[in-house]
């Protein structure tokens, strides 16, 4: 073993050796450590001979502290407790953009589809499990600074089990695509890899279907700079994307529309608009060269005078609505419950120069999984030994709750400023958003902006004049408000979605079911902060009734490079993620418990006196067990209604004798 492989055990606990731990480990190709049941995932950034199916026998069905530490332990525990002992799990993974979120969540699934049942149904449902992940990444992950295949969307997946623990199916829930990157990319990063697939593998057929020419720097929306990307093969990938289409579940006509649609869209970036004069004084758009707006209306079975229309009635700037796809390859909706293992990849918490209302969605979520944090394994943990009447000594740790409450309060959170700037009548700017916020905001602690007197955070007086800062629990965050007005408001102007919904094209009509002319809906649709707010609301509601399993996942350096460990970079992810606190909790505490009845119940068969039936409460039957194994009594607590056991290695020696028995 090379250093200590579970931070607990780790003498003396300093965050230099916590640090130094991690970086031996790291030189050593060991990226995994644990803090108990937590795993801490350091990003190799090179392959490791690490995830093959050997290894996979090798943790298949052992206890989690038996072998070196790995994410393999995790999956295996988790898949078991769901299998053998009905609780729901959920894989928590968190970690900056680039820790190797996305990876970790791969490696759990494919570890669960290789351990659980077998047969050609199970399979076919395995298969689609999988595939599901190319085709989403295709669609939703882009070369950014940070991650060469950085997800731009969060995702939800439930993996639904039957009794037995074969895979049924699974519920997909994409969070917030960041669609601003369609029509404009940051410089050095790339647009959605589907275009670049798209354009370099398909074949010349195809592409003369599309009416697509293979040179990228034909279209406005596909930024030059950054088109290669090392290591990335777009032609090889597109093949993988289609056959992952066709094992999803998607009819070959259905593949066809969806690339029309991918096609329609660079036709639409390479519409250009000029002004024409009226007579009234105002200015009107026109499209300028019209070739590129006749083939997207052929492609899209669009009449071309009625998008001209509404093109030069209400809008100088097209875009299109909600290019997210939700799939959903669930199957047989039986009524037996289902076991489920839910398992979540969110976009990491971002920092950038130019922080916009997507980081700010984003971080906001990244605060929320913060809480969970806290609730499950500080606050729950603490609480527990307070009700079981343990002896204990708080730890203290931060409460990010006060953060959640500046964002999502309901009165004065900065997401309900938002959208009742948003519903008010009047002239509405992110300048009188702005005001808003810096007049009702300006004395919170965790808020910065130019009206702060005593702010607790101000590092200098220079806030730029159209931003506000937060103090994230993961560092300061400035934003710039310009676009969260618009961005929150997300408004199609009806007049383009009626001609959208009009097309003679099967996809239209389902992404824009708001331009029915039948369906006049006068109520607003909510803003884009009111959904998001509600649906990491729901997401956190589901997650905090399943047991939870943490990957932490860490960034060693900021280059994308292998072997390179930036200490400084490390110290500040261990920091804000709170770990030193989670070892300390850990270590004070103990690290497994049980209640009396199942406890004794399990191991009675290691004690003449318990066994086969002990008579008396099952709390002194767990004591007289306990004694007569002579396990130290330093090792115990007993609680109210638990047995707790310190080190899980006395757990082992429990389950060892048991096994030779
Ligand atoms: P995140 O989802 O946290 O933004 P990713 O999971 O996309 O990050 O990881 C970024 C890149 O790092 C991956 O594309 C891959 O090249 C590399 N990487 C991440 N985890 C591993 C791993 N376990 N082994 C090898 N390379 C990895
Ligand atoms: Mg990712």
């Amino acid at each position: 073993m090379i250093g200590v492989g579970d931070m607990v055990l780790l003498e003396p606990l300093t965050e230099e050796s916590f640090i130094n731990n991690l970086k031996n480990r790291f030189d050593h190709s060991e990226i995994y450590t644990y803090i108990g049941s937590v795993v801490i995932s350091l990003n190799p950034y090179r392959p490791l001979p690490i995830y093959t199916a050997d290894k996979v026998e090798e943790y298949r069905n052992r206890n989690f502290y038996e072998l070196s530490p790995h994410i393999y332990a995790l999956a295996d525990e988790a898949y078991r407790s769901l299998r053998d002992q009905d609780k729901d799990q959920c894989i928590l993974i968190t970690g900056e953009s680039g820790a190797g979120k996305t990876e970790a969540s791969k490696l759990v699934m494919s570890y669960v589809a290789a351990v659980c049942g077998k047969g050609q149904e199970v399979n076919k449902v395995k298969e689609q499990l999988l595939q599901s992940n190319p085709v989403l990444e295709a669609f939703g992950n882009a070369k950014t600074v940070r991650n060469d295949n950085s997800s731009r969307f969060g995702k939800y997946m439930d993996i639904e089990f039957d009794f037995k623990g074969d895979p049924l199916g699974g519920v997909i829930s994409n969070y917030l695509l960041e669609k601003s990157r369609v029509v404009k990319q940051p410089r050095g990063e790339r647009n959605f890899h589907i275009f670049y697939q798209l354009l370099s593998g398909a074949s010349e057929d195809t592409l003369k279907k599309l009416k697509l020419d293979r040179d990228l720097s034909k279209y406005n929306y596909l930024s030059l700079d950054s088109a290669a990307v090392n290591g990335l093969d777009d032609a090889a990938n597109f093949r993988t994307v289609r056959n992952a289409m066709q094992i999803v579940g998607f009819m070959e006509d259905e593949v066809q529309s969806v690339l029309e649609l991918v096609a329609a869209i660079l036709k639409l970036g390479n519409i250009e608009f000029k002004p024409e004069s009226r007579v009234n004084g105002f200015d009107e758009s026109r499209v300028k060269d019209k070739n590129d707006l006749k083939e997207m209306c052929e492609l899209l079975g669009i009449e071309q005078s009625a998008l001209e229309r509404a093109f030069s009635f209400r809008t100088v700037e097209a875009r299109l609505d909600k290019v997210s796809t939700t799939l959903n390859v669930a199957q047989a909706q039986t009524k037996v419950r289902k076991k489920v293992m839910g398992v979540l990849d969110i976009y990491g918490f971002e920092i950038f120069e130019d922080n916009s209302f997507e980081q700010f969605i984003i971080n906001y979520c990244n605060e929320k999984l913060q809480q969970i944090f806290i609730e499950l394994t500080l606050r729950e943990e603490q609480e527990e030994y307070v009700r079981e009447g343990i002896e204990w000594t708080n730890i203290e740790y931060f409460n990010n709750a006060i953060i959640c409450d500046l964002i999502e309060n309901n009165q004065n959170g900065i997401l309900a400023m938002l959208d009742e700037e948003c519903l008010r009548p009047g002239t509405v700017t992110d300048e009188t958003f702005l005001d808003k916020l810096n007049t009702i905001c300006a004395d919170h602690q965790h808020f910065e902006s130019r009206l702060s007197k005593n702010s607790k955070f101000l590092t200098d007086h220079t806030l730029p004049h159209n931003c506000f800062r937060i103090q994230h629990y993961a560092g300061k965050v400035l934003y710039r408000v310009e676009g969260f007005v618009d961005k929150n408001n997300d408004l199609l102007y009806r007049d383009l979605s009626q001609v959208m919904f009009k097309a003679n094209h099967s996809l239209m009509k389902l992404l824009f079911p708001e331009g029915n002319p039948n369906k006049v809906n006068l109520k607003r649709p909510p803003t884009a902060g009111f959904q998001f707010r509600a649906s990491v609301g729901t997401l956190m509601k589901n997650l905090l009734t399943k047991n939870p399993n943490y990957i932490r996942c860490i960034k060693p350096n900021d280059k994308k490079a292998a072997h390179i460990f930036t200490e400084s970079l490390v110290c500040h992810q261990v920091r804000y993620l709170g770990l030193m606190e989670n070892v300390r909790v850990r270590r004070a505490g103990y690290a497994f418990r049980q209640a009396y009845e199942p406890c004794l119940e399990r191991y009675k068969m290691l004690c003449k006196q318990t066994w086969p039936h002990w008579k008396g409460p099952a709390r002194e039957g767990v004591e007289v067990l306990l004694t007569d194994l002579q396990i130290p009594n330093e090792e115990f607590s007993y609680g109210r209604s638990k047995i707790f056991i310190r080190n899980p290695r006395t757990l082992f020696t429990l389950e060892n004798k048991r096994a030779q028995c």
